[in-house]
């Protein structure tokens, strides 16, 4: 085994599924680094690539929010079949096989989105599996409306989600979260909310979240996104809350890119504070944490490609996760499929889905230069790209 905890072996597979693994002995250095296809278990496909049109210039929260509400005035399904279309073959071909996307669901955008998400994954069954969360204002889950929609997204086998974001006080929030938990276990939706994402008020979101899950007791699987501003909490209070959503069975989707851009901004100096999930304490009280990419050249952040390779390089300055610790990769591969309750946790091992990503790589170092050139097996086959 290297130091960097890679270790020779051979891959074979038949009917899809993969052989028993083979430990080789090698002279020289291997060229290849073999990855389970990995999974992004938080993207915005609705709103991808629609920077060009709708840039936010001043990388701020509310710059973004303004910014998104404009574009989503005008979203057509075909622009949204478009930019989807183009994210998945990106996605595909940089070696995921599963995204969650949540998708803006109320406001004129709001069907033409659906309408091309669920095409899409339709489209795409076989080589991507897509999860679709529908995105509101938390109130909306206690509006006659915000009902027929659960009903409606239950039917479409998707998830309900919202945005908690500061201020998060008062018992309207409360009654809007047991509002959406109660439709959540009606309907057998799970739930993945936008929460905390920001750079003030530590937890005060995920505060009442588990006060209204302590009483109520959802049996439905719930995401906590973003989950930024825990980081702001002192050590011993992060622990304890942490502990609660262990007990309460939350787990974290964090964001490193968008959180890097928008929060903690002070105009005209560069950011001393950079909210961002505390990745590390929260997996040491057992919650389960996953890394997500999030906004792609969008009113949210300009950069991002679908790409999970360059997702753990930029996750090493701005989280500190090395993929050579079991921790350290965890979020990329098994916590994320686990979180995303998929059937295949990545592991690779006998008869598991021959689908691995081969990169031109010998070490980890150098899969993390620069994104690496790969090659994509799906269900034993090679990925062609134009065979699309
Ligand atoms: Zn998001």
């Amino acid at each position: 085994m290297s130091q960097e905890g890679l270790t020779p072996v051979q891959f074979t597979w038949r009917d899809g599924r993969l052989l028993q693994l083979k430990s080789l002995q090698l002279d020289a250095a291997p060229q290849l680094m073999v990855l389970p296809r990995l999974v992004d278990p938080h993207v915005h496909l609705d709103k991808a690539f629609s920077w060009q049109d709708h840039p936010n210039l001043s990388g701020t929260y509310d710059g973004a929010l303004a910014a998104n509400l404009e574009e989503h005035q005008t979203r057509s399904e075909a622009a949204v079949l478009a930019r989807g279309e183009r994210a998945l073959q990106r996605a595909c071909r940089h070696g995921l096989r599963a995204l969650r996307s949540h998708i803006d669901s109320v406001g004129p955008g709001a069907e033409p989105s659906w309408r091309a998400l669920q095409q899409l994954r339709e489209r795409w069954k076989g080589s991507i599996d897509l999860q679709l969360v529908a995105l509101v204002p938390l109130a909306h889950w206690q509006t006659p409306a915000g009902e027929r929609l659960a009903a409606q997204v239950a039917d479409w086998g998707g998830m309900l989600g919202g945005v908690l974001a500061p201020p998060c006080g008062g018992s309207a929030v409360r009654r809007h979260l047991a509002a959406l938990l109660t439709l959540a276990e009606r309907f057998h939706c799970a739930v993945d909310l936008h929460i905390d994402e920001a750079d003030r008020d530590p937890a005060s979101g995920l505060k009442q979240l588990l006060r209204v899950q302590e009483r109520l007791h959802c049996r439905q699987r719930i995401t906590c996104s973003h989950a930024s501003s825990l980081s702001l909490l002192p050590p011993a209070s992060l622990r304890k809350l942490a502990e609660r959503m262990a007990a309460a069975g939350l787990q974290v989707v964090a964001l490193p890119l968008t959180n890097g851009w928008l929060l903690g901004r002070v105009p005209d100096s560069t950011p001393v504070q950079r909210p961002l999930a505390p990745i590390h304490q929260l997996q040491r009280c057992g919650v389960r944490v996953a890394v997500g990419g999030d906004n792609v050249a969008d009113p949210w952040f300009p950069g991002g490609d679908f790409d999970p390779l360059a997702l753990m390089a930029a996750s090493i300055p701005l989280a500190q996760l090395a993929p050579w610790q079991r921790l350290g990769l965890a979020p990329f591969t098994t916590a994320a499929a686990e979180a995303m309750e998929l059937s295949w946790n990545g592991v690779l091992c006998e008869g598991a889905p021959a689908d691995l990503v081969v990169l031109q790589a010998g070490t980890w170092s150098e899969a993390l230069r620069r994104p690496p050139q790969r090659r994509v097996l799906i269900g034993g086959s090679w990925w062609q790209p134009s065979g699309r």
